[in-house]
């Protein structure tokens, strides 16, 4: 991304909150009581569980988070596929027993089975003799993604981590590589409006086109767009506090964790996520109530 932008992103008491974090619930290594204990450890003050395509770790996570002074938002990732790109949206304050939601989820955590079952069998004709057994044994009660395939192959010796695995296999255009089910990113927003839920663009690089989804999706009640996240520089984040602010969008942001030494850039409160951004997504939560 190029260009100078005069709206830089603000910096009070950064570092206290993450936004962004995977449990065992999905393809995370932490149980949600773990990665709030964690948050503690790091003296965080506010987080969001954000499981792909389920509701089921909140409630373990706002147990954990009751009476000790950190913050808990409730959170999703829906699986969204809009073609080459990855076009992810996230939802704060979704509520946990909402079952219609919870149904609407459950076909999508469904499809990453069907998903899973043909990685598997592509890395199979790769000569990488993976097993679905496996696959779900790692993945346990959690919705199965391309991490725990991940963790499989490096079992099997052919790949030394998570990144690894994606480079060599598991990442758009590499060998292994199945796209998900149709699932447009506008549904998503529309599904977590319908359920009360305040929907934000993820990781906004991943998408491509910027300004091309945020026309789709603003429209459909996008209200936000993380800024803040743990793999992005200095530049790219003004960059893209300047596209937030035009929109008229909160800046949010999260490590995007997914438990301890995943990846560079993800550790639990990495992305230095001010304050204020959990604080004006409450006031908006609030004004819709
Ligand atoms: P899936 O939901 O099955 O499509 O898998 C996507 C998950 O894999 C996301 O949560 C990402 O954090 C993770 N992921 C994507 N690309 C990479 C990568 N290059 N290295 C490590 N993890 C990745
Ligand atoms: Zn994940
Ligand atoms: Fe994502
Ligand atoms: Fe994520």
């Amino acid at each position: 991304m190029t260009g100078a932008n005069p709206s830089t992103p603000p910096s009070d008491a950064t570092g206290s909150v993450d936004l962004h974090t995977h449990s065992t619930y999905s393809d995370g290594t932490l149980t949600p009581s773990a990665l709030v204990a964690e948050a503690k450890r790091r003296s965080l003050r506010v987080i969001a569980l954000t499981d792909h395509d389920t509701l089921a770790g909140l409630p373990e996570a706002e147990q954990a988070s009751r009476d000790t002074g950190l913050k808990f938002i409730p959170g999703v990732e829906p699986s969204t596929n809009s073609g080459s790109f990855e076009t992810h949206v996230l939802g704060y304050y979704v509520n946990s027993s909402d079952v219609v939601l919870t149904a609407q989820l459950s076909e999508l955590a469904a499809q990453r089975v069907t998903r899973a079952e043909r990685i598997v069998e592509r890395l199979n004709t790769l000569g990488i003799p993976v097993t679905m057994e496996r696959v779900r044994e790692i993945a346990g009660t959690g919705s199965i993604g391309r991490p725990h395939i991940a963790r499989a192959i490096i079992e099997l010796g052919h790949a030394e981590s998570v990144s690894d695995a994606f480079d060599l296999f598991l990442g758009t255009s590499r060998p292994g590589f199945v796209p998900r089910e149709r699932a447009l990113p506008e549904d998503s927003v529309r599904m977590l409006v319908a359920a009360g839920a305040l929907p934000v663009l993820a990781h906004p690089l991943s998408t491509g086109d910027i300004e091309g989804m945020l026309n789709r999706l603003v429209p459909v009640g996008l209200v936000g767009m993380e800024v803040y996240y743990g793999e992005y520089d200095v530049a790219t984040r003004n960059e893209l506090a300047g596209i937030a602010a035009r929109w008229n969008l909160i800046p949010t942001g999260g490590s995007d964790y997914h438990g301890p030494g995943f990846k560079e850039g993800r550790e639990l409160g990495a992305a230095a996520v001010p304050v204020s951004v959990s604080r004006r997504l409450h006031e908006r939560f609030e004004l819709g109530r």
